[in-house]
């Protein structure tokens, strides 16, 4: 009854890139490094078929981080010379690339890992993109003069890729805001704005991922200031609603989100988080099923998708196959339950 799918993000193999890293080199190079991708994209569609997910990623095995993967594809950016930049509202120091000039696409950035994955699964596959509003606050700007400009050129440009994708058979089209929870004003006055700009013209499904970061230290820490109540999403679920993306993520194991922020989501689908990524302790069915129960007090049962909290990047490769495992088995025990 209830469907199960992943943030985006999983851990590469040591034989791809350094483990357990938010920003990892690479292990190899040119082709070999081409077939390392390849190989480690095909190693997580089976092993999310394996342990019985609905819908599949490409667990972004193709790219070095989930906002530089898209950026490094783009003309304008100076990817040699980076420079240190406070990222997320200065909770932690990036190296960062510079726009320079106006942007446009080099060509398809994702082609290669979507046309592959596609290829060997036929279950739903959905393929994430970074949003508009957190790549700005990934990159330095030295062109724009204007957060909203050059959102709104990044928007364009991930509209691009998005239609491409969509042609290549990918079944939801998926972008990723962690900056939506940071700058909650901005977010709810043009962040969205921003968003329908990246999905216009898509006849796939939409979907859009606002989360408190990966298990990284610094979020953390920044977790522990957030209070007992987080209320982040209280203000950008509003326009949202109104918006014409169709599927909202927000966290909800170990999270202190109140539950009730769901209600601000009518009539969309919502991924509810049911996996910590934060904490390498892999949920049992039960919890899964007990927060699954919790949630639909808010959400019908056919608009509820048991999700991770965000990615599983920086954990280790065990550690995300326990909890791809435990997510399908704690939504089949929700079935079973509430059906
Ligand atoms: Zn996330």
């Amino acid at each position: 009854m209830f469907t199960t799918a992943i943030a985006g993000s999983l851990p590469k193999p040591a034989w791809l890139a350094e483990t357990e890293k938010l920003w990892p080199q690479w292990t190899t190079q040119g082709p070999e490094l081409q077939q390392a991708k390849a190989d480690a994209t095909l190693l997580w569609i089976k092993a999310q078929e394996d342990a019985g997910l609905d819908v599949i990623g490409d667990g972004e095995q193709a790219r070095q981080h989930f906002v530089h993967g898209f950026v490094e594809q783009v003309e304008g950016i100076d990817f040699v010379n980076k420079v240190t930049m406070g990222i997320r509202n200065n909770r932690y120091d990036a190296q960062v690339p510079q726009v320079i000039a106006p942007l446009r696409l080099k060509g398809r950035v994702h082609a290669f890992e979507a046309q592959l994955a596609r290829a060997h699964t036929k279950k739903k596959l959905k393929f994430t993109l970074p949003g508009p509003m957190t790549i700005v606050d990934t990159v330095a700007d030295r062109f724009y003069g204007d957060k909203v400009k050059m959102a709104m050129a990044f928007a364009e440009l991930l509209n691009q890729e998005a239609l491409a994708l969509q042609a290549d058979g990918v079944d939801i089209i998926q972008f990723d805001e962690p900056a939506f929870n940071v700058y909650m004003d901005d977010a709810a006055d043009w962040g969205v704005k921003a968003l329908e700009v990246a999905a216009r013209s898509l006849t796939c499904t939409t979907a859009v991922h606002i989360c408190y970061g990966y298990g990284i230290e610094a979020n953390n820490k920044w977790k522990e200031t957030l209070g007992h109540e987080w209320r982040q999403y209280e203000k950008v679920f509003p326009a949202l609603a109104k918006s014409s993306i169709q599927q909202v993520s927000l966290e909800c194991m170990h999270s202190h989100v109140p539950m009730e922020m769901m209600k601000l989501l009518e009539g969309k689908d919502v991924m509810v988080g049911v996996i910590d990524v934060a904490n390498p302790a892999i949920e049992t069915p039960e919890e899964i099923a007990d927060t699954i129960g919790r949630a639909l007090q808010f959400v019908p049962k056919n608009r509820l998708i048991a999700c991770t909290n965000c990615g599983l990047a920086p954990m280790s490769r065990a550690v995300a196959e326990a909890k791809l495992k435990a997510l399908a088995e704690g939504a089949k025990l929700a079935s079973q339950r509430y059906a």
